[in-house]
């Protein structure tokens, strides 16, 4: 049987993804149980070529996040989209016990999607700027201060940690198969694959 720390992603449905994932705690920060779920996500983040990963989606129920937004990645989208979105690099950012603070009024209304809700994307508002405070890849405070697509990612991954999936904020009418034009082209015979 399959035991969580997990290489692949837990779908929507699984309770791990809504209930409140819990604080690490203090004499837990440096153990070798929460190095090896930190190695699992940086793994599967990177794997699955994504840009954030909180630990539930990896089927533990604690309060880590990851994000990365590497170099390669704005190859992905057209440079107008990229701009659009404000989007930038990131460096792999890995938070314990993270909190976010929300640092403008200004949102910002953009197609998501989510590792947990596998081929699909809708529209969300987001904050445009945050501060991210909590424990850091050595086990000392960390900080960061974000903007734009990095920020939203930071909200989507915090979002995890208290059991909410983005379906809960999405603009229910834009609610998208990713596929539907390739599904339509293949009369059908394609599929969504879980694992990569
Ligand atoms: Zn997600």
């Amino acid at each position: 049987m399959s035991v969580p720390p997990y290489k692949h992603f837990t779908q929507i449905g699984d309770p791990v993804l809504r209930r409140r994932a819990e604080e690490v705690s203090g004499d837990k920060v440096n153990s070798p149980e929460i190095k090896e779920t930190i190695d699992c996500m940086v793994h599967v983040l990177r794997h699955y070529d994504c840009v954030g990963v909180a630990a539930p989606q990896i089927g533990v129920p604690l309060r880590i996040i990851v994000m990365e937004f590497h170099e390669g990645k704005k190859n992905q989208f057209p440079a107008e989209i990229y701009a659009e979105r404000k989007m930038s690099t990131l460096s792999l950012a890995v938070f314990i016990n993270p909190e976010l603070e929300i640092l403008n009024d200004k949102q910002h209304k953009h197609p998501e999607g989510c590792m947990s809700v596998r081929g699909y994307s809708a529209q969300v508002e987001r904050h445009d700027r945050v501060r991210v405070k909590g424990i850091g890849m050595m086990g000392t405070p960390s900080e960061l201060e974000l903007e734009g697509w990095s920020a939203r990612i930071a909200q989507h991954e915090m979002d995890h940690l208290n059991g909410i999936i983005y379906v809960d904020r999405m603009v229910v009418s834009s609610f998208a198969c990713i596929s539907w034009p390739q599904i339509n082209e293949a009369k059908g015979e394609t599929a969504i694959w879980f694992n990569k």
